[in-house]
């Protein structure tokens, strides 16, 4: 029996897995996908859970709920040997060794957040990518309110309560709406400690928030954060981190305890140094319109470690001749790619992916949203908001998580946000609850 490995329990791996199953016969292979965590994330929610709005286990789906006769395997992925036709992983906890051959093999294993090399990024900087990043960002905010408010008003108050959001994309900018509704809703606990003792900076190095985007919907994300107290720094990128706070290129430094980087992504690590097929710059598998990878026989590449060519013969160079990397587009590429492997099993020629995007939608808090709609159609405000919650309410797989979510959105419109910040009470979980709050000395 032919052995399919899908690598990646995200919306792409399992939306291969789902249509694999759906359409091969049980005779014709068998399906097995690894993954380091048993469930999906769905980040688009994860702005909302880093401002307390939803509950981290509401915006994620066990792989196990998805999948019916896939055999789900927890593993971080440590080596794929192609001469071997194995993968080697090990189990998150155990650290016991698996390993796994295969006939074909699917990488879906995502991204992570690239730092581009800026000194002092991965040391003080958090990230917005998995849901531990959202909710050491949530206890980051609370804990340093905790120290503000016992603090007397000087340079080390105000650095406490400087928050900043580097990168003006859609995830920076939902970052930055979300966090000015999570300190309106439990300043009220902080007393005297007001709003306008807080500074919330969101900087762009670009020209313009949401810059890929139609300019109507940077235009109005603009004018919005701005009436609501964000600082915009546009035009100007960070050029080191350290523990007082931030240095932008053009010298300005900004005292802060809180740093969010949601400047970028790059394809998971472990396939940087995957020998044998041609690598983008950013060490991403450059995938054939049909997302088989040149150079290695049954292997596939999908989703946001992949660049999947929008023409034959695409320029690596020209970013708009490569489908994107979002969920929106893993989610059509998932069932595409499965196709295309049935069609390679039954000896019949594959097709190219092909795909129009429905749009781009961001939810900006305060119950304002900008979305484009095919056609290039720029909606904004109260209705851009209501169609990107019923979307992604829609969108979020299981019923139960749905109603979960409704929930936690009918409960925020009459109470405010949680401000509990739970750390774990062992000595090992205190430790790193402070190390999360910033709470490690300053350097000199
Ligand atoms: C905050 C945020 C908001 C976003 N909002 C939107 C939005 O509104 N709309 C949109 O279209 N897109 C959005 N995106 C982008 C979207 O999340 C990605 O494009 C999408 O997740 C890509 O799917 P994927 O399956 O390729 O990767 P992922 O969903 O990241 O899945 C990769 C999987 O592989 C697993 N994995 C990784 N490395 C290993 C390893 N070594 N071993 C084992 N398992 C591993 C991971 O645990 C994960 O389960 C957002 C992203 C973020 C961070």
């Amino acid at each position: 029996m032919t052995r399919i490995v899908v690598l990646g329990g995200g919306f792409a791996g399992v939306a291969v897995a789902r249509r694999l199953e759906r359409k091969l016969r049980r005779d014709e292979a068998e399906i097995a996908l690894v993954s380091r965590d048993n469930f999906t994330l769905f980040t688009p929610m994860l702005p909302e859970v880093s401002s307390g709005g939803l509950e981290p286990r509401h915006v994620v789906t066990p792989v196990r709920a998805q999948l019916r006769r896939t055999r789900f395997v927890l593993g971080e992925i440590t080596e794929v040997d192609l001469d071997a036709r194995r993968i080697r992983a090990r189990h998150p906890l155990t650290g016991d060794a698996i390993s796994l051959e295969y006939d074909h093999l699917v990488l879906a294993l995502g991204s992570v957040t690239s730092t581009f090399g800026i000194p002092g990024v991965a040391e003080h900087a958090l990230g917005l990518k998995t849901l531990e990043d959202a909710e050491t960002l949530r206890n980051r905010i609370i804990a340093a309110l905790e120290q503000a408010v016992v603090t007397p008003p000087g340079p080390q108050r105000d650095r406490l309560l400087t928050f900043a959001v580097v990168g003006g994309g859609y995830t920076g900018c939902e970052c930055a709406g979300e966090l000015v509704d999570f300190f309106r809703s439990i300043l009220r606990f902080y007393r005297p400690l007001g709003l306008h003792d807080v500074r919330l900076v969101l900087i762009e190095a670009g020209q313009a928030l949401l810059s890929d985007l139609p300019p109507a919907m940077g235009r109005y994300t603009t004018r919005n954060l701005a009436r609501r107290k964000v600082e915009l720094i546009i035009s100007d990128g960070v050029a080191a981190l350290d523990g007082r706070g931030i240095v932008l290129q053009s010298g300005i430094v900004i005292p802060c305890a809180t740093v969010v980087w949601s400047a970028g992504v790059r394809p998971a690590p472990v396939l940087r140094e995957l020998p044998g097929c041609a690598h983008a710059r950013n060490g991403g598998i450059i995938a054939n319109r049909d997302m088989s990878v040149t150079g290695l026989p049954g292997v596939w590449a999908l989703g946001d470690c992949a660049w999947i060519p929008t023409t034959t013969g695409a320029d690596a160079a020209d970013k708009s001749a490569w489908y994107p990397p979002t969920a929106q587009h893993a989610i059509r590429e998932g069932p595409a790619l499965a196709d295309n492997l049935i069609l390679t099993l039954r000896g019949r020629p594959t097709k190219g992916f092909d795909y129009d995007a429905l749009g781009m939608m961001a939810s900006l808090g305060a119950r304002r949203g900008v979305a484009t709609l095919p056609g290039g159609f720029v909606l904004t405000g109260l209705l851009a908001w209501l169609m990107w919650r019923t979307y992604y309410l829609l969108r979020l797989p299981g019923l139960d998580r749905k109603v979960r979510v409704a929930f936690d959105w009918t409960v925020g419109l009459v109470f405010p946000r949680d401000i509990a910040e739970l750390r774990l009470y062992t000595k090992r979980g205190q430790r790193q609850a402070e190390r999360d709050a910033g709470f490690s000395p300053p350097p000199d």
